[in-house]
């Protein structure tokens, strides 16, 4: 993909996208088709109807697919080679109609400037980081803990890796459940919070097996911190098992603690989403958690993930904003007109298509998704490239476990 991306930077044209509904630009959102013209520069030129192409134009047929800001993955893993879960950022990128990925805590501060040099740097997707409050990240995921007791922290190597690299590190993550912690609790959570409130920075918090309890992690948290797994449905873990816990997400919620889908192979179930959703209580944001054990199983992209909070009952809309602006204010991108002239143009060309597709939860739970979101094209600084959804590959079978990647689920 790197390549590819090298060999096409030489080579920038107007872009025309040709008959697109635009859908969660807000305000100044065309009420029908449109035609956006995009200048070499990658901004935006014109948007309008009819719009004319020269020679030199490359033009894009939209055939009244839809069009909206670059899609977001709030969560995913994309140190790869640093950390033995991280996938390539092109397996969740441009490819899948994703422009920007954020790294949920694959490094921490011991490990950073790699993550930076190799990966974030040389990538053509935008590349934001919650940078994990152990410093060794999540290099042996869940085999070596990153938060084993007090050594596991360096406060002031972190501060010092969060002024270095203010334009990418975007908040603090810390994965507050037992298998991590053990008998060290909500302590590390604590530091974190000291440390994103120390950095002005805002945390991303993984719930799962207590302790810290999920109660414990929503009273650490202030407005704007994001709460990722949140409809996970492990047992102790799970907002519709426990009234009291429902209360207090709900209120958590409204104060601006934000709520993250965070799939990946152990923490999104049907259930949760379909009560919680029908109780009025909707996701902030969709993110798939993507790495390297969930990729063939349970996740597959960005894509299927937000298929499947539409065929819960999430509302199209709310899907494509929960892809789009409202993960953008969570990592402080402007979401003002971004379809006016002169902006820079990073856009999703996608369709809404039927099908009959069967897909499992992270708990093995079953749905036949019949509506499914089919990425088309990905644009970002000028560049157009083709996207489509992740076509998982069969998973082989393994004598221990029955399939590879079975193994820990943690995150
Ligand atoms: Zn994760």
């Amino acid at each position: 993909m790197l390549e590819h991306w090298a060999q096409e930077a030489g080579g920038r044209a107007r872009i025309l996208v040709r008959d697109v509904k635009p859908v969660a630009f807000g305000g100044s959102l065309p009420e029908a088709q449109v035609d956006i013209l995009i200048d070499e520069g990658g901004k935006i030129a014109a948007v309008g109807r009819g719009l004319k192409a020269d020679a030199e134009t490359r033009v894009i047929e939209g055939k009244n697919a839809y069009v909206s800001p670059g899609w977001v993955d709030l969560h995913a893993h994309v140190w790869h080679g640093g950390t033995d879960i991280s996938i390539r950022p092109a397996q969740a990128g441009l490819q899948r109609g994703v422009t920007t990925i954020v790294d949920a805590g694959s490094a921490g501060e011991a490990n950073f400037h790699g993550f930076r040099e190799y990966v974030i740097d040389r990538a053509p997707e935008r590349i934001l980081a919650f940078l994990n409050v152990g410093s060794i990240g999540l290099v042996a995921c869940n085999r070596v803990s990153e938060l084993i007791d007090t050594r596991s922290i360096d406060m002031d190597r972190s501060l010092a890796v969060i002024e270095a690299n203010r334009d990418v590190i975007v908040g603090i993550k810390c994965r507050a459940s037992g298998v991590i912690v053990g008998s060290w609790g909500i302590t590390p959570l604590k530091i974190a919070k000291k440390m994103a409130r120390i950095a002005g920075l805002p945390m991303m918090v993984h719930v799962g097996e207590a302790p810290p309890t999920y109660d414990e992690v929503l009273a650490v948290l202030d407005p704007g911190d994001i709460v990722t797994h949140c409809f996970n449905g492990k047992a102790g873990s799970s907002i519709t098992e426990d009234q009291h816990l429902w209360d207090l997400v709900v209120k958590c919620a409204e104060r601006g603690i934000r709520l993250d889908i965070g799939h990946g192979g152990a923490s999104f179930s049907f259930k949760v989403a379909e009560v919680a959703i029908r109780r009025g209580l909707k996701p902030f944001s969709i993110s798939t958690d993507l790495h390297l054990r969930c990729l063939d199983t349970t996740v597959w992209d960005l894509a299927t993930t937000m298929s499947k909070l539409l065929s819960v009952g999430l509302p199209f809309d709310d899907v494509v904003t929960a892809s789009t602006t409202a993960p953008m204010t969570a990592v402080g991108l402007p979401v003002a007109n971004l379809l006016a002239v002169g902006q820079n143009a990073e856009l999703t060309v996608f369709d809404l298509v039927d099908d009959d597709l069967t897909v499992t939860d992270s708990l093995g739970q079953i749905a036949h998704l019949t509506r499914m979101f089919e990425p088309r094209f990905a644009i970002r600084n000028g560049h157009v490239a083709e996207a489509s959804r992740y076509r998982p590959r069969q998973r082989a079978p393994m004598p221990r476990c029955g399939f590879d990647g079975c193994g820990a689920q943690q995150d």
